[in-house]
């Protein structure tokens, strides 16, 4: 049934598409394709540059010569050991974290430092798996016995998985697939809008299967690197060893599927490989950032058997998602990280979950760094770039509302002669809030608030303004209304 023929439909197209389309991406098969991937390696380290400082930054990451970035792993060379450990001790995380918002999946870093290649791994992989320090010819890695948890992510488990409405369906139908001995719904299929969690459970469902059933054979890949893989094949005219790799797996994952779209060669394997497995029984399961159906440049045949198991999608986050995530994450940080500026963070990035950490990871990168407590002003400082004042233009009746719902007092009490305590003060920030979002006078400000004088604004004003440079808890608050008032 094989077809073997179809070799020539492939080839300079399909290759030059990897690499236009991904240029970040490790396996971007060219002819200069080394100079891009030292490319990689100074856009990473003009990016910590900025994280870190002028100083820091050319005293460990500039003395560190660049090898290569193979597999996931990034091999550097050191002037010396210090430098070696230092780089371990202090920047590998956040080299792979800024790696990994460039979209380059980093699984770890190897720092040579003499030249006897003496190789240290700082590999955070669980021991024993650390990614292979020698390097193998295209051909041998193509051989190599496919290592279950090879390349994935250990952070990316069911159990730090936060699950809420928008994620539920794709989280109930993954564990689904790592609860049933054989195929659970044929194929699995996940989709969503880009960082919301499709790798996560796909990570997840490896691990999970490799702890609990040892013995059945997981393969998670992205579907680029099926493409490389499968190009390599045919290059080395081994196609045979390819398919029969790809046939004896129990479990096949391939990661962001739309990949593949407009790649006919490719597609017209990877559907042989589907239907092999799905007709043994074997269970498929796969992502993409679209349905199936939306699927353009697919072939419809292949659109419609990918819709036939289980569709799953992940829906855009909610606040409430967005911050159950943020609070799980601070449980992971040594540094205090307050609730105002979790709140903040839920409510300021909403595009998708990698911003949401990214953001979160920043401040805290940025608070140990500089040895700052975290605030909310703090984080809207650090985070700039990200947040943006709305141009939106806010009413003193948008701000009493906002003020009364955050400390639980009546809207009535803005206008009220009240004067205890818990009441005035939210009023005076109120009253501060009228003065500093809107362009109405003291005199405009006194109206809104049951026809105060002009100077009690002023009084206001001013006292809120000394209580801000003490007062921790009130400036948290205020930047946290403040931000409310600006974003919706
Ligand atoms: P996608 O593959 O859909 O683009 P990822 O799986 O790479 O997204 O997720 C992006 C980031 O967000 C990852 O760091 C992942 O761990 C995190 N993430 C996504 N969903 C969740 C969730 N429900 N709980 C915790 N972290 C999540
Ligand atoms: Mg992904």
């Amino acid at each position: 049934m094989e077809k073997e023929s179809h070799n020539e439909d492939i080839s300079q197209t399909d290759v030059e598409n990897v690499s236009q389309e991904k240029n970040f991406r490790i396996n971007s098969i060219s002819k200069n394709e080394s100079e891009k991937k030292e490319e990689v390696w100074n856009v990473i380290s003009s990016q910590i540059r900025k994280d870190i400082g002028e100083t820091a930054w050319r005293s460990w990451i500039k003395p560190l010569e660049f090898g290569d970035l193979k597999d996931g792993v990034i091999h550097l060379s050191a002037s010396s050991k210090l430098v070696c450990d230092r780089v371990k001790s202090h920047y590998s995380d956040k080299l792979r974290l800024i790696a990994k918002s460039l979209s380059v999946p980093v699984s770890a870093l190897e720092i040579n430092w003499n030249e006897l290649s003496n190789l240290m791994n700082i590999s955070d992989a669980p021991s024993g798996r650390a990614p292979r320090i020698t390097e193998m010819k295209d051909k041998e890695l193509s051989r190599k016995a496919v290592s279950s948890t090879h390349g994935l992510d250990p952070r990316f488990t069911f159990s730090n998985f936060f699950v809420g409405k928008p994620n539920e369906l794709a989280f109930a139908a993954a564990r689904r697939v790592v609860e049933s001995a054989t195929a659970a719904f044929n194929p699995l299929f996940l989709y969503s809008g880009v960082g919301l969690g499709k790798t996560h459970l796909m990570h997840a469902i490896a691990w999970e299967i490799n702890s609990r059933q040892p013995n059945r054979k997981v393969m998670y890949l992205s579907a680029e690197k099926f493409m490389y893989r499968f190009i390599q094949a045919l290059r080395h005219k081994d196609t045979m060893t390819f398919k029969e790799q790809f046939r004896s797996v129990d479990v096949l994952m391939i990661d962001d599927v739309q990949f593949i779209s407009g790649k006919e060669s490719t597609q017209e394997e990877f559907f042989h490989t589907f239907n092999a497995l799905v007709d043994d029984g074997k269970q498929v399961v796969l992502s993409a950032d679209k349905s199936p159906t939306d699927l353009s440049g697919m072939e419809e045949r292949l659109r419609s058997r990918l819709g036939w198991g289980m569709v799953a999608d992940i829906h855009a986050t909610t606040y409430e998602l967005r911050l159950g995530i943020l609070i799980s994450k601070r449980d992971s940080v040594a540094v205090s990280v307050p609730d105002a500026v979790l709140e903040f963070l839920a409510h300021k990035i909403t595009s998708n979950i990698r911003e949401l950490e990214g953001a979160f990871n920043r401040i805290v990168a940025h608070a140990s760094l500089v040895g700052r407590t975290i605030t909310v002003e703090m984080a809207r400082e650090t985070l700039s770039d990200l947040i943006r004042a709305s141009s939106r233009r806010v009413t003193i009746d948008d701000i009493q509302k906002q003020v009364s719902k955050h400390f639980s007092i009546r809207t009535s009490d803005m206008f009220s002669a009240r004067r205890a305590r818990s009441i005035a003060r939210p009023r005076q920030i109120a009253m501060y809030l009228a003065k500093n979002l809107t362009t109405s006078s003291y005199p405009e400000i006194g109206r809104k608030f049951g026809g105060r004088d002009h100077t009690t604004i002023m009084h206001a004003v001013k006292k809120v303004e000394e209580l801000l440079i003490h007062d921790s808890e009130m400036s948290d608050d205020v930047e946290l209304l403040r931000s409310l008032l600006s974003d919706n």
